[in-house]
């Protein structure tokens, strides 16, 4: 993401839709942590947009969810890149109310969502540990515990959105009309602009497992989703790590917010230190105490918008 906000106007976007995914199963153990899940989402290396690495955690990811009941479809989009053209792929899952009921005709009331993408550089393994792996894993395990709680699992989607990285240097407008980065959440956004019945939520998250977890969600975000997040965050006792950034940050909740669902990007300061977009940004920098605050806050976040 980038610190500035810039129109998506103009932008043609191809979308087409399939509900299965047949993409690699994995033999690793997928109940778990936040953490672990994360340190399983590592595993399969980098996951640049089209890479094995992308394919084989797709894998990973669906097959943690349909173990838990969640149902699990893939939204791909083909869009011209500074690299030419690219194809995403979107993981989308929600919860059936009923075992073999089709869980896509039941309306929803909220979204949950994170970018599984991990920045393409052509000369340097970059991993991208809390940018975003660390969100995605801790999205599983809420999906998994979610699954207890049918009655809010059945309210939500899950998306893990793919080409949120620029795949150049930069995020931003390019020549010939292309914007590079949130290729997947724009796609993605699409499916709800011109709907009536939208969700009344989004809750992106994205580097939530720093060890030094420090919290700053965009000035501008949805004044009653920040409220929510304050309110959360107080009550568990971590009121200072949950703050708000002094500005807008570009990210994969603009495109949902210009679709009519107001989202909430629950976003660590990644200006910090030296570590983002470089190695750096591996296992040890993520903390499983982190995670679990981070789940904690928003867990009661869930509570408070899906009573
Ligand atoms: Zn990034």
């Amino acid at each position: 993401m980038r610190l500035l906000i810039t129109s998506l106007a103009a932008l043609f976007l191809l979308a087409c839709e399939k509900k299965t995914v047949a993409e690699k199963e994995t033999t690793l153990d997928t109940k778990g942590t936040p953490y672990a899940h994360t340190a399983n989402i590592l595993s399969f290396g980098p996951r640049p947009p089209g890479s094995t690495g992308a394919k084989q955690v797709r894998g990973y990811v669906t097959s943690v969810l349909e173990k838990s009941g969640w149902v699990v479809g893939a939204q791909t989009v083909t869009s011209e890149t500074p690299l030419g053209p690219r194809t995403f792929t979107n993981l989308i899952a929600r919860f059936p109310t009923q075992p073999k009921a089709d869980p896509w005709k039941s309306p929803i009331d909220g979204l949950l969502c994170a970018h599984l993408d991990s920045k393409y550089y052509p000369n340097k393994r970059f991993l991208g540990a809390d940018d975003a792996a660390s969100a995605c894993g801790l999205i599983l395990t809420l999906a998994q515990e979610l699954a207890e709680r049918p009655e809010q699992a059945t309210r939500l989607e899950l998306i893990f959105f793919d080409g949120e990285e620029a795949l150049s240097e930069d995020m931003g407008p390019k020549p010939n009309g292309i914007f590079d980065g949130i290729y997947g959440s724009r796609a993605y956004a699409t499916r709800w602009r011109n709907t009536a019945q939208k969700p009344s939520f989004g809750i992106l998250l994205d580097m939530v497992g720093h060890r030094d977890l420090s919290i700053k969600v965009p000035a501008d975000s949805p004044p009653q989703l920040l409220a929510v997040m304050k309110k959360a965050a107080t009550a568990k006792g971590y009121g200072d790590i949950f703050g708000v950034s002094e500005g807008s940050i570009f990210d994969d909740h603009i495109p949902l917010n210009q679709a009519g669902i107001p989202t909430i990007d629950i976003i660590g300061d990644f200006q910090r230190f030296d570590w983002w977009h470089t190695p750096k940004d591996n296992l040890d920098l993520i903390s499983a105490e982190s995670l679990e605050i981070t789940k904690e806050v928003v867990t009661a976040m869930l509570d408070e918008l899906l009573p």
